[in-house]
């Protein structure tokens, strides 16, 4: 099966979703979860309860953060981003549902309010008090300078990465409207994901369920390969590429 299949697919829908995992930024230098060298060989997950119980929890997150342990930072968006911000640009796909925090959908281009992130953002970082958006670099000076671990600048609550951490619920508006999109859509395309996260991994089954043909691009095996219409094992950047023409 190949990128003419995924194209004579395309040309055939009328409303396409792109569902990413981290696959799709590995040609961009990230490292995904659960390839060799992924990032939870190298260390382990901080439960968002610790993170909220512990001082010590809270400096490791944030030592992590600066010096970038998790690489998730500083990357620009590779050909398979490139491609899957065209398909939007068309009209074709009205939105990209991403479990990566890496903001790369919305680096190359894709409008912020066309990126559904189910598991957050780690460029920047909220108040869990309050909710008041900070800038990484704001925050930097003070903990690698002078050890403070970051408080909001407005009420003094406990700041973190943007990211949904393990333990902590799953955001409801991006979940909203990706159930939404999922069920507008007569084509999901999977792109870079293992599907093994839930309730993530949930919404290709719903939109098969739904009438929508499903498609999943991994180089890889996934568990839901049997029920895909389509399945392509290559390397995202050159399939997307060859599909999904500028
Ligand atoms: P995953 O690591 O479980 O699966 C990634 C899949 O992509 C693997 O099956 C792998 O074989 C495949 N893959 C990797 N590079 C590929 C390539 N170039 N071409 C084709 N296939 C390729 O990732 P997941 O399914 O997204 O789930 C794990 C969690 O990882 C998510 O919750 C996400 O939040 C988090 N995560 C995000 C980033 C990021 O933001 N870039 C990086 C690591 C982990």
């Amino acid at each position: 099966m190949s990128a003419s299949d995924l194209k004579a697919l395309i040309d055939a829908a009328d409303r396409v979703v792109v569902f990413t995992g981290a696959g799709i930024s590995t040609e961009s230098g990230i490292p995904d979860f659960r390839s060799p060298g992924g990032v939870w060989s190298r260390m382990k997950p901080i439960q968002f309860q610790d993170f909220v119980r512990s001082e010590d929890m809270r400096r490791e997150a944030w030592t992590r953060v600066f010096n970038k342990t998790a690489g998730w930072t500083g990357a620009s968006p590779n050909a398979g981003h490139h491609a899957v911000a065209s398909l939007i640009a068309s009209g074709k796909a009205r939105a990209v549902i991403t479990q990566n925090v890496d903001n790369l959908h919305q680096d190359s281009g894709i409008p912020p309010e066309q990126v559904i992130e189910l598991h957050g953002n780690a460029s920047y970082a909220t108040c869990l008090s309050c909710g008041a958006r900070h800038e990484l670099e704001e925050l930097e000076p003070g903990f690698v300078e002078r050890g403070e671990i970051p408080l909001c600048f407005h009420c003094a609550g406990l700041l973190k990465t943007a990211t949904i951490s393990f333990g902590q619920p799953m955001p409801e508006g991006p979940m909203a409207r990706a159930e939404a999109e999922t069920l507008a859509a007569d084509l999901f395309i999977v792109v870079g994901s293992s599907l093994a996260v839930r309730p993530a991994a949930d919404f290709p089954v719903v939109a098969k369920q739904n009438g929508a043909r499903l498609v999943i691009l991994n180089r890889e095996e996934t568990p839901l390969d049997g029920i895909a219409d389509l399945v392509i094992r290559g390397e995202i950047g050159p399939v997307l590429s060859a599909a999904i023409p500028d």
